[in-house]
């Protein structure tokens, strides 16, 4: 598992930004994700009315789907167009509202109550702004991470979640040679050396 390639590679909050701006984000799926849908069972373990945690959540469907469940679903998206297109794309009336402790940040939560989003970076965030979470769906979010900042994420991550959570996280496997990425290779030892 060589992770060389990718060491040194930075995709800016501009950049990220700017894919959503051009269209270009073929990480977003209609579609809620089989995976998802396959250890539902591993996510909830039998509890109701959890709080989830979507980080780098884009506008994925699969916040609403855990909303309409009873879950109360909180996602961080850097792209304000991204949240704004995901409560829009769902026919969702939302309010929006700044976040004191963050500066520039901005939350927006549906008229319901039970979906948040953060527009702000997942690395402003901290337990004692947003709490802690019984469930985290880490799709596209620890690979879309740049690598140099995966401890940091990893580290923080594990500070957001309540002692009896689960953590379904989604990577992909390929050559790393082949690709740039995002998304990143994250190799299974290197998710059991930051996860444990
Ligand atoms: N999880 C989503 C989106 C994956 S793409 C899905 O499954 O569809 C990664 C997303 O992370 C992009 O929308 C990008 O704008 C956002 N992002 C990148 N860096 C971020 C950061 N530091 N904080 C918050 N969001 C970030």
């Amino acid at each position: 598992s060589d992770i060389g390639p990718q060491k040194e590679r930075v995709v800016t909050e501009e950049e990220w930004l700017q894919k959503w701006e051009m269209g270009n984000i073929g990480f977003h799926k209609e579609q809620g994700h089989p995976l998802l849908q396959k250890y539902l069972d591993v996510l909830l373990n039998g509890r109701s009315g959890l709080r989830i945690f979507f980080p780098l959540c884009g506008k994925a469907v699969e916040m609403k789907w855990l909303a309409d469940m009873g879950h109360s679903v909180v996602g961080v998206e850097v792209s304000e167009q991204a949240v704004k297109e995901f409560f829009s794309e769902h026919s969702l009336p939302y309010c929006e509202e700044p976040v004191p402790e963050i500066s520039g940040a901005k939350m927006f939560q549906s008229t319901s109550g039970n979906i948040s989003l953060y527009c702000c970076s997942i690395y402003d965030l901290s337990s004692s702004i947003v709490g802690k979470f019984d469930g985290v769906w880490d799709r596209g979010a620890l690979v879309a991470v740049n690598p140099c900042d995966r401890q940091r994420y990893a580290s923080l991550m594990i500070s957001l979640v309540e002692k009896n959570s689960s953590y379904l996280l989604v990577t992909v496997s390929y050559d790393p040679n082949k690709h740039k990425g995002p998304p990143f290779y994250v190799p299974e030892s290197e998710v059991q050396s930051l996860f444990g």
